[in-house]
């Protein structure tokens, strides 16, 4: 098992498949985008079906989430998906996208063995989308919604991050619009893990304030059927239910003591939280030829090793050097 000096034991992990993204959203990365990792340096398809392997076989990995960058960049993404499903026991696999392709690849990656997907969507308004993402692809994104449902992959999840001054004002409408198509919508708080290093924590959208301007609108009322548990996500039923939303407060209210998660970067290291400031590489060793064995052992150390929290609360908080595109959301 992964397990931490604080007795977590890690389950859950994050695949990043690529750090390279189609859009420029202004919390993550700047609009000429960044210098993406070289092809060389990120794991081949079966390198990182090994990895999962492992994770799943011997190291107690009961979920694989595939994120990026991008995910649905990476051609590949059904074979890994497919390979990941054939595991003993076989993972819990979703994905979290930005949903541009997915209206296409949405009935293929289901038919792979996808269970669950997050598609990303902070804003319905053209405009806002053009400035938040720097590119125009509301329509690519909304298709691709619907897509996910008429796949099956359900309940699909929204995540949505609010910006001060952008689309702070856009909680109620989102929400109307996820709850009449059954999607489930979550609103993330931004989190300093923009490649600029713009975020301020006076700037920042609080979960509390979502929350307010949702209920001048909605009913909202605890989800007692739903324990917060190790998930992120507070949800509350809206008008009684069974229509649900989620606030993930990062940064506000922490879940660090609960975190049972892992991630693996799209060049092949083990980050044992989103704010680590050090990584464990197992490219090297996939790559200088280290048994199944010799991996998990790196990977243990990786995990053993993890601080108590993220503290971005501190006074001492650094931000991490990689921004959320390279280390996987
Ligand atoms: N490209 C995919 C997508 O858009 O969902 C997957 C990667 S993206 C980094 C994963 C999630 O991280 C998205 O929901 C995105 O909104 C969120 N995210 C990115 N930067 C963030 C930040 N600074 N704070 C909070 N959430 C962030």
């Amino acid at each position: 098992m992964l397990t931490d000096a604080y007795g977590r034991v890690a389950t859950d992990l994050r695949v990043s498949l690529t750090d390279r993204c189609n859009l420029r959203c202004a919390y993550c990365m700047p609009p000429e985008g960044l210098d993406w990792l070289p092809a060389p340096e990120v794991l081949t398809g079966a390198e990182v079906v090994r990895l999962i392997r492992i994770g799943v076989e011997t190291l107690g990995i009961r979920e694989v989430r595939l994120t990026g960058g991008e995910p649905l960049l990476r051609r590949d993404l059904a074979e890994i998906i497919a390979a990941t499903a054939a595991l003993e026991p076989r993972p819990e696999i979703s994905l979290t996208t930005n949903g541009i392709g997915l209206d296409r690849r949405a009935a293929e990656l289901k038919a792979a063995g996808l269970d669950r997907i997050n598609v990303s969507l902070d804003t319905l308004r053209p405009e806002v989308f053009r400035k938040l993402t720097r590119r125009d692809r509301l329509d690519d994104v909304l298709s691709g919604l619907a897509a996910a449902a008429a796949a099956g992959l359900t309940p699909v999840k929204v995540n949505a991050v609010l910006m001060r001054g952008l689309n702070d004002d856009e909680a109620p409408e989102l929400l109307r619009y996820c709850a009449d198509r059954g999607y489930e919508l979550r609103f993330i708080e931004q989190m300093p893990l923009d490649a600029q290093h713009g975020w301020k924590r006076t700037e920042m959208v609080t979960s509390g304030e979502v929350l307010a301007s949702l209920s001048a609108a909605f009913n909202l009322t605890d989800d007692i059927e739903r324990s917060r548990g190790a998930a992120p996500a507070e949800t509350f039923l809206v008008n009684g239910g069974p229509a649900r939303v989620g606030v993930i407060a990062a940064v506000t209210r922490p879940f660090c003591g609960a975190c049972d998660r892992v991630r693996l970067t799209a060049d092949g290291q083990i980050r044992n939280c989103l704010f680590a400031r050090s990584e464990s590489d197992l490219r090297s060793a996939l790559r200088s030829g280290a048994t199944d064995a010799e991996i998990a052992d790196r990977w243990r150390a990786a995990v053993a090793a993890k601080l108590p929290g993220h503290g971005i609360n501190d006074p001492s908080f650094l931000q991490p050097d990689r921004p959320m595109s390279a280390i996987g959301g």
